[in-house]
């Protein structure tokens, strides 16, 4: 089967043909580092993970090469650091590692590559002079403008016209421009701003604006041309039509060969965002949920489509995972079964479309408890490897039936093993009501006794 991703440029489902099958490079903008993100933030790097699973199965696991940015210079970390006075890269330190943890939480796999955006201000500045050189900028009285009249075929990604840049921006018009669409390259230091977002330039003192980070960034590490350029529905317009705007310029080569993006998380009727005030952290989900149950959440519906964040959501999740991981324990003794090709991979060959193979996942436990049930082994061997491939692909399966059940904590995990082998001991003496005593205990701890024909286990409920 081909991989068929939906290109937001051609506006259409394409058949992916990569550049270089050895070497396929992805980049995703990733997170400003200020905050906490909330669980809107992390859609992109979970779809993207997806992603990058298919690409691994398909092509092998070293030929994806994959970029996921952190800006740590941007006014809201400068007026985080002006309000706590801590030094910005120790603000950025710290919320890159919160969120690095939070999405590896998710079973998002580090990317292949992490540039920071402060690592990289020569590189930028090297791609603006560039620019200027060629005259699609030039240098006025607080900045250094990306003049986006002097870029015929501006606004082909989003289909937006320039003159919408300047409501897309969300800013005044600003005197300084010659074009109200234009965008800033290189903003100069105002008074009070602090030295650690000041860097020298040949324009002046100053700090990078955000798309050109991205540009110089994706350029350095995965080449002018990558294959597909990822992130939220948001980022198409401006920052990834400015990020076209200044690397065609520069290098007078296509950017990206697949656009993709993915839509919505919303609570409450409306996007998830921290202006709205609607958001909730990752970081406090986790404090509750599983990070499998929130991924498994997030891939409940299709990427391009918007998705509803509720109570019911995480609850289904987990009472479906729940269900899996008990098949999963049936027949985790089986070993030596042979993957077929499910639907999972098929699924996810077609846009990604997680609904779908979500739903093949449900089928394959289906599949494993019949075998269970009927006590074939090889039928139990094969539905263990069936499902450990679609969970692999999906990110998804990545504990045991035994830590996913039973949690953790191994002294507290000894604790409850003793009393059901206790109760197991009492039903063996015909005790029933000491055997009954125990069952009622644990149940009070939110702890289930499942017997069955391979003894007694239990899990927390
Ligand atoms: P931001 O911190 O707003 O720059 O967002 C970081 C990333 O999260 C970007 O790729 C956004 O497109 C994405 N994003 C922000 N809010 C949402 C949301 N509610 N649903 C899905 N993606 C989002
Ligand atoms: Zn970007």
């Amino acid at each position: 089967m081909t991989l068929r991703i939906y290109d937001t440029a051609a506006r259409k489902k394409r058949v992916f043909e990569p550049q270089d099958p050895k070497r396929i490079t992805m980049y995703v903008c990733g997170p400003t580092v200020y905050n906490h993100a909330h669980i809107g933030n992390a859609r992109p790097p979970v779809v993207f993970d997806v992603l990058r699973r298919v690409l691994m199965a398909k092509y092998g696991e070293r030929a994806v090469v994959y970029a996921r940015n952190i800006t740590d210079i941007e006014d809201k970390i400068i007026a985080a650091s002006l309000a706590s006075g801590e030094p910005i890269a120790a603000i950025t330190k710290k919320y890159a590692d919160i969120y690095n943890s939070d999405v590896q939480a998710l079973n998002v796999i580090p990317p292949s590559i992490e540039p920071w955006a402060t690592g990289h201000v020569p590189e930028m500045i090297e791609m603006i002079e560039k620019l200027v050189r060629k005259k699609y900028a030039y240098v006025g009285e607080t900045g250094v403008w990306f003049s986006v009249p002097s870029m015929p075929d501006y606004g082909r990604l989003s289909g937006r016209k320039p003159e919408d840049n300047e409501a897309g921006a969300r800013v005044a018009v600003d005197e300084d421009k010659k074009d109200p669409a234009d965008f800033a390259l290189w903003k100069f230091a105002k008074p009070g701003e602090p030295e650690d977002a000041i860097w020298e330039s040949p324009w002046g003192r100053g700090r990078p604006g955000w798309h050109i980070e991205c540009s110089a960034m994706a350029a350095k590490h995965l080449g002018r041309t990558i294959d597909i350029h990822g992130g939220g529905v948001d980022l198409t317009f401006p920052h990834h039509e400015n990020e076209i705007a200044q690397s065609e310029c520069a290098h007078g080569e296509e950017l990206a060969r697949y656009w993709m993006h993915n839509g919505f998380l919303d609570m409450g009727g409306e996007k998830m965002s921290k202006s709205l005030g609607n958001i909730v952290t990752v970081h406090d989900l986790l404090k509750a949920w599983p990070g499998e149950v929130l991924r498994f959440a997030l891939l409940t519906a299709h990427y391009r489509a918007q998705l509803d964040w509720t109570e019911d959501l995480l609850k289904q999740a987990k009472t479906t995972l729940d269900r899996i991981y008990g098949a999963l324990r049936r027949v985790w003794e089986a070993e030596g079964g042979e993957a077929r090709d499910t639907g999972v991979l098929r699924a996810l060959e077609d846009d990604l479309g997680t609904p779908d193979a979500l739903a093949e996942l449900s089928r394959l436990a289906t599949e494993a408890n019949t075998a269970a049930d009927v006590k074939d082994a090889t039928g139990m061997a094969n539905a263990r490897a069936n499902l450990l491939a679609a969970g692999k692909l999906l990110g998804l399966l990545t504990k045991t039936p035994k830590e996913w059940e039973q949690g953790g904590d191994t002294d507290e995990n000894a604790r409850i093993d003793a009393l059901v082998q206790a109760r197991i001991d009492a039903r063996a003496a015909k005790d029933w009501a000491e055997a009954d005593r125990i069952r009622k205990a644990l149940a009070e701890e939110g702890i289930e006794i499942m017997d069955g024909p391979a003894g007694s286990t239990w899990r927390r409920i």
